[in-house]
Parts: C-alpha cells; sequence; structure tokens
C-alpha cells in the first residue's frame, strides 16, 4: 500500500510513516507489508502530473532504510527496470497500460532477466491485468514475466473502473498457482468503494491487496479520489483470515453473475435515455410513440437472436415486451 504517485520527498516519508505507526493488522499475505509508489506515471493527459521520476526511487529507498517496509514501484521501459533495480527496489509492478501490449511486457521481462543478477535483490513481479478484459493475454504476460525465474503475482484492477470477476476468474481457474491480489483503488476509482471491495479478498480467497494511500488524498496530484487515508486502514482488521473459505467456486460464479446483472441494468437504463430522446424527437415531429411496424420489425430480429443465443422465443418476447412498454411509457 501507499500513494498513487510519489510526489515529493515530505509526501512520501510523511505517507510510509503513517503507514509503519497504523498498520496493526498484518494478513498473512504471500507478500506482507510492501509500500508502493509510482514515479513514472502513465497519464492520459500529457498536461497531468507525470510522476517525480528517477529521483522519487532515493525517497523509496529511504522508506526501505528508516522504517523496514519493502518497497515496490511501476515500471513501463527498461530503463526504468534498471534504475529501479540500482536504487534497490524490492518489488516491480507492472501497470494496466503496458499489460496490454505484448511486446513491452517481453520488453521488461527481457531487461529484468538480464539484470537481476548483476544489482539489486528483486523479489517478485506483479502484473495487473490489461486494460481491456483479455484474460489470455493477462496469462501470457504472466509466461512472460515467469521466464525470468522470479516469483510473479497477479493484481486484478478491473476495467474502466469496473470489476471485471469473469477475467479474473478465468485467470484464476488457469493459473491457480498465481498469487492474486486485488486492487480496489483502480478498479473502483472510488475510497468510499475500497473497504466493500477488500471483503471480496476473503470471499473469493484471494492473496492480498493493492491499495492506494496517501496522507493527504484531497492534494493528491493523481487518482485523488481513489486513495485513503493512513487511518481508513483499520478495515483491513475486518478481512478475517484470507483464504478461510474451503470451495469459493461459486462466489466466484456470483461475482461473475453480479457483474453480468450490473451491466445489463446500466444498459436497460442507458436503452430507456435513448427512448426518451426518441420520444422527443417523435412529439417535434408530429409522430406517435407507438409504431407498430418498428415494433414489428424489431420483433422478428429478436427471435432470429433468441435462436442464435440458445433464449426460448416465448421467454425473449416476455422480455422485449416488457422493455418495449417500459419505452412507450418513457415516450408519452
Ligand atoms: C497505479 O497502480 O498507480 C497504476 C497506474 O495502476 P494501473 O496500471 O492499474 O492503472
Ligand atoms: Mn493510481
Amino acid at each position: 500500500m501507499g500513494p498513487c504517485a510519489a510526489e515529493s520527498r515530505e509526501q512520501v516519508l510523511a505517507t510510509a510513516k503513517a503507514i509503519a505507526d497504523r498498520y496493526a493488522v498484518r494478513p498473512a499475505t504471500p507478500v506482507g507489508l510492501i509500500f508502493r509508489a509510482g514515479v513514472w506515471k502513465p497519464r492520459t493527459s500529457p498536461s497531468s502530473f507525470q510522476g517525480a521520476g528517477e529521483e522519487a526511487l532515493g525517497w523509496l529507498k529511504e522508506v526501505k532504510d528508516t522504517f523496514g517496509i519493502p518497497v515496490a514501484t511501476e515500471v513501463a521501459t527498461p530503463e526504468h527496470v534498471e534504475a529501479a533495480l540500482k536504487a534497490g527496489i524490492d518489488y516491480l509492478w507492472i501497470g494496466a497500460r503496458s499489460s496490454a501490449t505484448p511486446i513491452v511486457v517481453q520488453s521488461l521481462a527481457d531487461s529484468i532477466s538480464d539484470l537481476r543478477f548483476k544489482i539489486g535483490d528483486l523479489k517478485a513481479i506483479f502484473i495487473k491485468n490489461p486494460v481491456n478484459a483479455d484474460a489470455a493475454l493477462w496469462i501470457g504476460n504472466i509466461e512472460r514475466l515467469e521466464k525470468t525465474g522470479l516469483p510473479v503475482m497477479a493484481i486484478h484492477r478491473g476495467c474502466n473502473h469496473q470489476p471485471c470477476w469473469h477475467m479474473a476468474h478465468a485467470v484464476r481457474t488457469a493459473r491457480p498457482d498465481i498469487p492474486m491480489l486485488l486492487d480496489p483503488s483502480h478498479l473502483s476509482g472510488d475510497a468510499a468503494q475500497v473497504p466493500v471491495l477488500l471483503q471480496k479478498i476473503t470471499e473469493l480467497g484471494l492473496n492480498g491487496a493493492m491499495i492506494e494511500v496517501h496522507a493527504h488524498p484531497e492534494s493528491a496530484l493523481s487518482d485523488r479520489k481513489q486513495q485513503i487515508r493512513p487511518d481508513e486502514l483499520g478495515i483491513l482488521g475486518n478481512l478475517g483470515d484470507l483464504g478461510s473459505l474451503a470451495d469459493k467456486e461459486l462466489n466466484w460464479l456470483r461475482a461473475e453473475i453480479d457483474e453480468l446483472d450490473e451491466q445489463l441494468w446500466e444498459t436497460i437504463a442507458a436503452r430507456m435515455a435513448v427512448s426518451q430522446r426518441i420520444g422527443e424527437w417523435k412529439k417535434a415531429n408530429g409522430i406517435a410513440p407507438l409504431q407498430p411496424e418498428r415494433y414489428q420489425v424489431i420483433s422478428e430480429k429478436l427471435k432470429v437472436k433468441g435462436e442464435r443465443l440458445g433464449l426460448p422465443e416465448e421467454f425473449i418476447k416476455h422480455v422485449w415486451d416488457l422493455i418495449h412498454e417500459q419505452s412507450l411509457k418513457k415516450q408519452e
């Protein structure tokens, strides 16, 4: 845990001290407590804060030496790997944007293989899921990194601030030997969601969390809304025993179905909003809300679709009629 970005020496050391002071409960994760901070930030806009750069590696080293906590940072180029190893960084993580590009991950794996016995004492590599929901690519990246000979751990950080349980489940099933951590901060983009999401660790038998923690989140230079304060870390005490449920399969499947239901309702609500706009257009152009031939065309299309999807005709007609009825109400 630690800030999204290392912003200044004072911010890094203040956050690390607050974590070291308050971190009373240490769940039995495969890695224990690690202090994280990004020094090279992959930002959407070139005018956003890009991270403090190489200088900040020295601040992380100071955290390690002062508080005895191992430190982690994100790498996106072979030059980053070299600088991080020279600075004595213990763990590297590869972010979601790099993870979407296999050539980048391969170049990082190659430089880690080349340097890990020459400089530093790297302990493991974390690989986040790609920004797009691609389980096969995430698994491929794990394989690329395993060739370095270092332990590899997966981090589920979701896609577009939504969980991607179906992708995480696929990776968990294919590679039960690879520890999987949850990143509730990037997964939700919302500090208020972090405690709720952490419950998924025990529910799904995950192996720990990467949480963004900032001494003063309100003035953070990146990911301001999702970072929690060190005094909120008490939530970790509610986690219970990691891996206490014997069979998590049903919980994984329920997480998948909840995710699909969420998408279903969001889609229905978005459809109603478009329907309302169509209603406004019809009103302005003197057209009645109910257009029987349009209803008929869609009903016919749905019959074919139902066959293709293996959904019974009467079920699909029932759902479509309900949606259509509600849609007409929106246009009244
Ligand atoms: C981060 O951990 O600060 C980060 C940039 O994460 P992600 O790659 O998941 O967006
Ligand atoms: Mn971040």
